[in-house]
């Protein structure tokens, strides 16, 4: 078992594609990292260079303590997991998964033979490994191509989007299982989906990439609860963060729809760190009450659509300028149409600069950097 590091490590397609650009990880032993971004952000083309099945234009990709920038893709000793299974369909699936040790491991068949079935076991497949691939489910063929994986006992997994097939109740139930079994295994594991649910609910350590570029990598509950950005705040979390267009004045955040006003503390803590006059106010949809009382905090708006999701609803509000979202658990009394007031804690408020999407707050800026710098000087 071993981590992989990637440093400084860029793709460029012809002269004008960056499909990623200057990225650095180092993903632990036994860790599970999921990339997670839009569609063509740069996701797959991340893991096929780990895989290499791609070349790498600059950088320095290594599993272990070992350079694998010109090794080959079956010298790498990894494993890849992809959302079409890619499963020979002429073969059992007994064959299937035990096909690439027969090939090139130098094990014997008993030793073999084992290792599917603890794998298959493993996998719940055990009572299929007569059967070819198209008499199987899509979960089971899941099954029997993660199964593969499993059984080469790779120093990683590379997983592309591997539940994306599958309907929304197997995936949710894959995505615990999948878990359960690179927890078991301790296997590395780089995970590739577009799907943020996934990625929070299944990783230790999340990566959100944009036009190739790294935005954030933390814990689910970091890039969640603080996010650099206001592409990462919008990505991650559903329904996305509202945004409303401010001003700092004094110590109010004022724009067209709100004048909130903030403590003291806080309100010098954004004025220290950010350089511009023009912010953003970002609240999730969950921290959103209904206010009523005639707080001067409270956000007037009226409710647009109301939409029940399970125990929960989603209310989609207009204020004068701005639209945005709350989520309300369990009844909700008000009608379409409705005008309401809503209001929100100080503690759940993020806030980025306008000209550069940065959270003013988790981000340490050139004009805080640099008065940081002054006050070590001058002590
Ligand atoms: P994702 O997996 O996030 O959808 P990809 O890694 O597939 O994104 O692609 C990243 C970018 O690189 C996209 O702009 C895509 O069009 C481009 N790209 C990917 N593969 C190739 C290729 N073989 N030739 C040219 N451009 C490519």
């Amino acid at each position: 078992m071993s981590g992989i590091r990637l440093e400084g490590v860029r793709k460029r397609y012809g002269d004008s594609i960056v499909a990623v650009d200057d990225f650095d990880l180092t993903i632990e032993n036994g860790e599970f990292v999921t990339v997670v971004g839009p569609s063509g952000s740069g996701k797959s083309t991340v893991l096929r260079m780990i895989a290499g099945l791609e070349t790498i234009t600059d950088g320095t990709i290594s599993i272990g303590d070992r350079r694998i920038n010109d090794v080959q893709p079956q010298d790498r000793d990894i494993a890849m997991v992809f959302q079409n299974y890619a499963l020979y369909p002429h073969m059992s699936v007994e064959d299937n998964m035990s096909y690439g040790l027969k090939l090139n491991s130098g094990r014997s068949d008993e030793e073999i033979e084992e290792r599917v079935r603890e794998a298959a076991e493993m996998m719940g497949i055990e009572d299929q490994l007569d059967k070819k691939p198209s008499e199987l489910s899509g979960g089971q063929q899941q099954r029997v191509a993660t199964g593969r994986a499993i059984v080469r006992d790779p120093a990683a997994f590379l997983m592309d989007e591997p539940l994306s097939n599958l309907d929304a109740k197997l995936r949710a139930h894959m995505r615990t299982e999948l878990q359960r079994i690179q927890e078991e295994l301790e296997t590395t594991t780089v995970y590739v989906t577009h799907d943020q649910e996934e990625a929070m609910t299944m990783s230790d350590r999340v990566v959100i990439l944009n036009h190739g570029e790294v935005q954030q990598v933390g814990t689910p509950r970091e890039v969640f609860t603080e996010p650099r950005n206001t592409f990462v705040a919008e990505f991650i979390g559903s329904p996305s963060m509202n945004f409303f267009d401010v001003r700092l004045r004094d110590s109010t955040l004022v724009g067209h729809d709100i004048a909130y006003s903030l403590s003291r503390e806080f309100a010098d803590r954004i004025a220290d760190r950010s350089a511009n006059e023009d912010l953003i106010l970002g609240i999730r949809p969950e921290h959103m009450t209904f206010a009523g009382t005639d707080d001067r905090n409270d956000i007037d708006a009226v409710l647009e659509v109301r939409e029940p999701v399970g125990d929960d609803n989603y209310l989609y509000l207009r204020s004068r300028e701005t639209e945005f979202t709350m989520r309300v658990l369990g009844q909700v009394d008000y009608e379409e149409g409705d005008e309401l007031q809503v209001s929100f804690d100080e503690s759940d408020v993020h806030v980025f600069d306008r000209a550069t999407g940065e959270n003013v707050l988790v981000t340490r800026n050139a004009v805080s950097a640099a008065r940081a710098e002054t006050t070590r000087q001058d002590a």
